[in-house]
């Protein structure tokens, strides 16, 4: 077995060619990995498994990269030896167009691979602002205002290719969406923050671009009132195609509604979801400058991520007032009202990063679950915050998600400590 001080020559090897050692731009939550590989070119899964078979037999710490937009999610983890980019596997495989499917390299920049798409007129159907790789979308799980109409991410992957923590290329599903047999890893590794195994290819379902848009917007003037208009939506006839609520701790809250389709068709339900939400809704075909904009970290400090039952949100928004009364602290709030994910911001310029304010609103929102029926997790939040609080608090399903790890990734070699309690 080689030490962690002398991997560079096997690594070397086992990426190609593609491996230096780490710096501190490399870093990931403090920890400045001593290696970094970019396996690159048509060869760059069996890199990977190479890679990772070096790894395991030498016990060393995986983290993947992919466009490192989401590197400080989920708890910093406990070891890091080697980063792992992705962005060398970027090839565009296959266009299905007419079966509306693509395989594209997980490396692949999500700008890039819409504007691959949008020749066809397809889309992949995640919010446009999104940034980043395929495969660091899959593993964050992140979905946009879209979800609402177009389902989670984990439906739109069809099929993976994946290499495991100890090397072993696996493949799942494949390019038709009409797939249910056997083990799902695309669908397993959504939202596993690359700490069961590395995506290297997916097969992604796609949908058509709109032909035309509308948003309808409406002041919303308190938490009951936002869970009324959420309900009407969901309830009604016009079938909206996402539902998403900006309500600042500082300022007016806002639920805005978007309607996808043919020009007359949304012409006409833009109207009667007018009618439906009420005293002040207007109707328009561009989007609030905030539309599809997650509180990011920079302005709105740290950021937890609420689920909740769309049912529950006067419940969940009433927790976000009473925590923020209790901490003196404006939260705002932002996400998709009518899927149940909401983003929660401690406050830009400085404030709401204080350990001890994060935990206070973290224990007040999570006394609260049981009523609104989710959980909250933290999602931004500089390292000395995440070191301090229990990043994902109490989980169901836990002895599942241990047994599925223990199963795909023995030794910890990917990502050690990032995901829930511990894994
Ligand atoms: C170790 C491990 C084991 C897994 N085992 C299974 C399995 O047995 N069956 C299966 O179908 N999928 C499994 N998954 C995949 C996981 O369930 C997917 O992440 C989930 O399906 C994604 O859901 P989502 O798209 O709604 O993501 P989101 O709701 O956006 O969640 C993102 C991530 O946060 C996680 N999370 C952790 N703590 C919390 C919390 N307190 N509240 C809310 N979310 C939390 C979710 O599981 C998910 O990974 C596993 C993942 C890991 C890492």
């Amino acid at each position: 077995m080689t030490t962690v001080t002398d991997a560079l020559p096997r690594l070397l090897e086992a990426s190609g060619g593609h491996a230096r050692e780490g710096g501190v731009a490399d870093a990931v939550d403090g920890l400045v990995p001593p290696y970094v590989v970019a396996p690159t070119g048509p060869r760059a899964t069996e890199a990977v498994a190479a890679v990772l078979r070096t790894a395991h037999a030498d016990g060393l710490a995986v983290v993947v990269r992919g466009a490192g937009t989401k590197l400080g999610w989920g708890a910093p983890p406990r070891r890091l030896d080697v980063v792992l980019e992705t962005g060398g596997l970027d090839e565009l495989v296959e266009h299905a167009a007419g079966d509306l499917v693509v395989v594209t390299g997980a490396g692949r920049r999500l700008e890039d691979l819409q504007r691959d798409l949008a020749g066809a007129g397809q889309c992949l159907a995640v919010d446009p602002a999104r940034q980043g790789t395929v495969g660091g979308l899959v593993a964050s799980a992140d979905a946009g205002p879209a979800r609402l109409g177009r389902g989670p991410v984990r439906d739109l992957v069809i099929g993976a290719t994946v290499v495991r923590a100890d090397g072993v290329v696996a493949r799942s599903g494949g390019k038709v969406v009409k797939n249910v047999a056997g083990y799902d890893l695309g669908k397993l590794l959504t939202g596993s923050f690359g700490t069961l195994g590395v995506l290297t290819r997916v097969a992604l379902r796609l949908h058509p671009v709109a032909e035309a848009g509308a948003w309808v917007t409406v002041p919303v003037a308190s938490a009951r009132h936002a869970s009324a208009l959420v309900q009407g939506v969901l309830h009604a006839q016009v079938v909206a195609d996402a539902a998403e609520l900006d309500r600042p701790g500082e300022g007016r809250a806002q639920l805005a509604v978007r309607l996808d389709g043919i020009a007359p068709g949304v012409a006409a339900r833009a109207e009667q979801t007018a009618a439906l939400l009420g005293t002040g809704a207007q109707v328009s075909d561009t989007a609030p400058a905030w539309w599809g904009r997650d509180l990011d970290a920079a302005a709105h400090g740290v950021t937890l991520k609420a689920s909740y039952e769309p049912a529950s949100l006067a419940v969940l928004l009433e927790a976000v007032d009473d925590a923020s009364a209790a901490v003196g602290l404006p939260l705002d709030v932002r996400g998709s009202a009518a899927v149940g994910t909401l983003t929660v911001g401690l406050g830009g310029s400085g404030h709401g990063s204080d350990p001890a304010q994060v935990a206070a609103v973290l224990a007040a929102l999570r006394g609260a679950a049981d009523r609104f029926g989710g959980a909250v997790v933290v999602r931004d939040a500089p390292a000395a915050v995440r070191a301090a609080v229990d990043v994902w608090g109490p989980v169901r399903g836990l002895d599942l998600m241990r047994r599925v790890k223990e199963r795909l990734d023995p030794t910890g070699v990917l990502a050690p400590g990032r995901f829930v309690g511990g894994i």
